[in-house]
């Protein structure tokens, strides 16, 4: 059982924690493109100071955990759904206000799989956070192995408040779609304007029908299709290990499998939030080369991801 007035909780430490210095928010200059090929709509956020914050090898060479003992100051708490299993922390370096982490109490893998339990408490969450009256939606985001633009390997999902009007394409291809479990005569949707791959699945509108067997099921499909990924491509990329995003909004789940967490000659990375076109830009070559066309997304998400297999089976990119 998630607390009542989780949304009021989420503000009060957020506020307490910015005004004190203990989340380090960075300011960021947001541009809206068109994709004029696929007719994505992408939100670049231009934050030049994120070149400051530490990388994942100095992280490493560290070897610290900052979620074994998380500051309090940044605690939301530490037994979100009563029963000890996770802790829900604000994100310390946060891009957009009130981003929050669940996170294991007990340690496990990054690498691992999402659990029915995770599922269901990353959907209570966006139950109880998202204020539809007021537009308020959220999206919960896994990013899984390092291709996939993570950064820590303890456990976590993250919730993001989405920016207002904003339409994620995942929107657009659930529009007027039921829910269904994906299988063998029922491929997940596909946009097939879009050059990367990537599977999604409409839930259904009440959550009342959306259970831990229910969000088990989709995930084990879009995992299977995903993983398939790493099995057809290993002769030609032997060092490839398996890396995907997950995302997950109240309307719909999407999967994204990865090669690789960033281009080098484009000098941009992506974790989750790239793939429903929210895009964060840390150098100013990076965002001219974007003004100047914004196709140039679709390219690069294609390059740290793999190609679109719309229309096929599953047999088809199988092994
Ligand atoms: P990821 O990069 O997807 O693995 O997500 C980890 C998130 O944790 C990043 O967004 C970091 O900004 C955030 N983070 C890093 N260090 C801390 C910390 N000490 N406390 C809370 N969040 C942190
Ligand atoms: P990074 O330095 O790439 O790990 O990301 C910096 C911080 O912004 C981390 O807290 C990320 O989780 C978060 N973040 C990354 N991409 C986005 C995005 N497009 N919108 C909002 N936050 C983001």
């Amino acid at each position: 059982m998630l607390p009542e007035n989780l949304s009021q909780l989420v503000s009060d430490t957020y506020a307490t924690a910015a005004a004190n210095g203990h989340v380090q928010f960075t300011e960021s200059a947001t541009n809206k493109f068109k994709d004029p090929k696929t007719g994505i709509q992408y939100v670049v956020s231009y934050a030049p100071s994120l070149l400051k914050k530490p990388e994942r090898a100095d992280q490493e060479a560290k070897a610290s955990n900052p979620f074994e003992k998380p500051e309090p100051e940044l605690t939301v708490s530490t037994d979100i759904t009563g029963d000890g299993e996770y802790k829900l922390l604000l994100n310390k370096f946060p891009v957009v206000p009130e981003h929050v982490l669940l996170v294991t109490n007990e340690y496990k893998q990054q690498t691992s799989p999402l659990s029915p339990k995770d599922l269901i408490t990353a959907y209570s969450l966006l139950d109880k956070l998202d204020d539809e009256d007021e537009d308020v939606r959220h999206m919960a985001f896994y990013n899984c192995g390092p291709s996939s633009g993570s950064s820590l390997d303890h456990k976590h999902l993250q919730l993001l408040k989405l920016p207002q009007k904003f339409t994620p394409f995942q929107d657009r291809l659930c529009n007027g779609r039921d829910f269904f479990l994906p299988d063998v005569q029922n491929e997940p949707l596909q946009d097939n304007k879009v050059a990367f791959s990537h599977f999604v699945v409409p839930l259904p509108e009440e959550s009342s029908k959306v259970d831990e067997d229910t969000l088990a099921m989709v995930y084990a499909g879009l995992l299977q299709r995903a993983l398939t990924f790493f099995q057809n491509w290993t002769d030609e990329k032997p060092r490839l290990s398996v890396g995907y995003n997950f995302m997950m909004t109240k309307r719909w789940v999407c999967m994204v499998p990865r090669s690789a967490a960033r281009s080098d000659e484009q000098n941009i990375g992506f974790n989750a939030t790239g793939y429903v076109g929210l895009v964060l830009v840390k150098y100013e070559e990076t965002l001219k080369n974007i003004t100047e066309n914004p196709h140039l997304i679709d390219e690069v998400l294609l390059e740290c991801g793999f190609p679109n297999t719309a229309g096929q089976k599953p047999t088809e990119y199988h092994y």
